[in-house]
């Protein structure tokens, strides 16, 4: 038999935690987490795992053989060592304060030792109650869990930040869900998600506390998550919150740049779903961008709002940056200037990544005397002109770039990003500024063909689009695992061209443009 993992518990071992154990719903103060048992399931199995990620854990593939894996992945059992508690936060939720969230649904196992010796923790999502589950069930539906699991892992090979997931199970319940708040709710198939981190921390953990004056707590942590998590940035004092605060702004900064040159739309950047280390979390009403449209947003509770809306993301994170400065203000007692330079450093930093991102996806070392400014933002003016498809645009550049002369036609690689017929001026601007844009990168140092395999490295070809999940969901749903297996192998390659998935990589097709799920999903998950 495969040797078990060894289990800490640093959060428990260092932080004040709630003496019950019970999952009546309840406000918890002067308490970071509440230890809380899974709720057994009915028929725990494994539907798919993540082969690259239990090699990083040092956990052996023929583990996941063995029906009792499947039940400690779904909650029906615990490994030794493992001490399961729920995490307790606030947020502010669209905008506004929302008091105690907590982990309502999420249970962490402990804290699995990998074979280099770093912790990270296991996070079960979709266990059962918890003390912060509220109205809640503390319940997964398959749909959801299936989008967690597989996003999860391709935004981690397009080198994106984020949360990673090691499982996902089949529970065997039904959960019942309202999925659009019509008023008709259906059972669905139930489903738990591994989720792994090296910590869970959110905005939220920190301005819960904050909210309630309790200054002691949210010192102490403040204090563990600088030493435990950004050691390098030396000891707790108000020299290293400033610090600390400024390198969140910075990993937010960055990460949001990252999800605007890909075309990842979170749906639900409440406070409470923005991680301290800087990485993608919770995955729910997500979206990916099909047509270049900064105004959308997968997720129809925001719908009239459009608060978190893809051209909104930048600007969110900064507001979201700016929440978590007001709660370590007691921290820099009451002296504004440290927020201010991390709201400042936010905008810095954002401005930069993002001008690096989208040179690269251009194959430009960025150059603004030589008006690279003005040539980026006119790719973007002109994709958003007419519905095109952000994906196949960028990807179609790197055959551009290696033309013998500028072209004096558009590109059927670039007319093939089109979704509808567009005006003759506009492909006459469209092969104007390919000229340009062709001329000004033959003017780098690299050679064209370096310069197409540097673009394709920039340029993903594979991105979980919304209506390959919807289709690979549905497949599940009729009890066919085949493509949510082929999305997860073939997602972990994004850059390569793997021509014989070519049908993983068109365009939105028509029937997906209104379907649900595939163009708007719900917080109902
Ligand atoms: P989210 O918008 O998914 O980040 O969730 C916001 C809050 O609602 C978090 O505190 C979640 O734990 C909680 N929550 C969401 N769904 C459920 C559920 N089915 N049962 C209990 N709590 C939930
Ligand atoms: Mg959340």
């Amino acid at each position: 038999m495969p040797s078990l993992p060894r289990f800490d518990h640093r959060c428990l071992d260092a932080l004040p935690g709630d003496p019950r154990t019970d999952t009546a719903s309840r406000q918890v103060h002067g308490a970071l987490w509440s230890r809380v048992q899974p709720t057994p399931v009915a028929a725990p199995r494994l539907l798919a795992f993540s082969r690259p990620l239990a090699r990083e854990l040092g956990l052996d593939a023929a583990l996941f053989a063995d029906p009792a894996t499947a039940e400690v992945l779904a909650g029906n059992r615990l490994w030794p060592g493992m001490d399961p508690y729920a995490a307790n936060y606030g947020g502010h939720q669209f905008g506004h304060w929302a008091g105690q969230l907590g982990d309502g649904r999420a249970i962490v196992l402990g804290e699995l030792r990998r074979p280099d010796g770093t912790l990270v923790e296991l996070q079960l999502k979709g266990a059962g109650p918890t003390a912060y589950s509220r109205a809640g069930d503390g319940r997964a539906v398959l749909r959801s869990s299936i989008r967690e699991f597989l996003c999860s892992e391709a935004m981690h090979w397009l080198g994106v930040p984020t949360t990673r997931a090691l499982s996902l199970c089949a529970t065997g319940d039904a959960v019942v869900r309202d999925m659009f708040y019509d008023g008709n709710p259906q059972a669905e198939p139930g489903a738990v998600v591994c989720r792994v981190a090296a910590s869970f921390l959110r905005f939220g953990n920190f301005e819960l506390p904050a909210s309630r004056g309790d200054v002691a707590l949210l010192r102490q942590l403040t204090d563990f998550t600088l030493t435990q998590f950004f050691a390098d940035l030396g000891p707790p004092g108000k020299t290293g919150y400033a610090a600390l605060l400024q390198e969140v702004a910075r990993r937010t900064a960055r990460l949001i740049a990252h999800w605007q040159a890909i075309g990842f739309v979170h749906g639900v950047m409440n406070t409470d779903n923005l991680s301290m280390l800087g990485l993608t979390i919770d995955y729910g009403p997500y979206g990916w961008i099909d047509d270049f449209d900064l105004g959308w947003t997968p997720n129809t509770t925001d719908a009239q709002m459009r608060r978190y809306a893809f051209g909104n993301q930048p600007g969110i994170g900064r507001w979201n940056v700016e929440r978590l400065g007001e709660a370590l203000l007691p921290l820099f007692d009451g002296d504004e200037a440290p927020v201010h330079a991390a709201v400042e450093q936010y905008r810095a930093t954002y401005a930069e990544a993002a001008t690096q991102r989208f040179a690269a996806k251009l194959g430009l070392t960025f150059d603004a005397a030589r008006g690279d400014g003005a040539l980026l933002q006119q790719c973007l003016d002109w994709l958003a002109a007419q519905e095109t498809d952000m994906t196949l645009f960028f990807r179609a550049l790197s055959r551009v770039v290696v033309l013998d002369a500028p072209p004096a036609t558009l590109p059927a690689a670039v007319r093939a990003a089109f979704y509808r017929a567009v005006p003759e001026a506009h492909v006459a601007a469209g092969i104007a500024w390919l000229r340009r844009w062709w001329q000004r990168a033959r003017q780098e140092a690299r050679g064209p063909a370096e310069l197409a395999r540097a673009m394709d490295a920039a340029n993903p070809k594979f991105v979980l689009r919304n209506w390959l999940a919807q289709e690979a969901i549905d497949a599940a749903h009729g009890g066919d695992l085949g493509k949510v297996q082929r999305l997860l192998e073939v997602l972990e390659r994004p850059f390569d061209d793997q021509p014989q998935h070519d049908d993983l990589a068109q365009k939105r097709p028509d029937w997906a443009r209104d379907k649900p799920g595939c163009s708007a999903l719900s917080c109902s998950s």
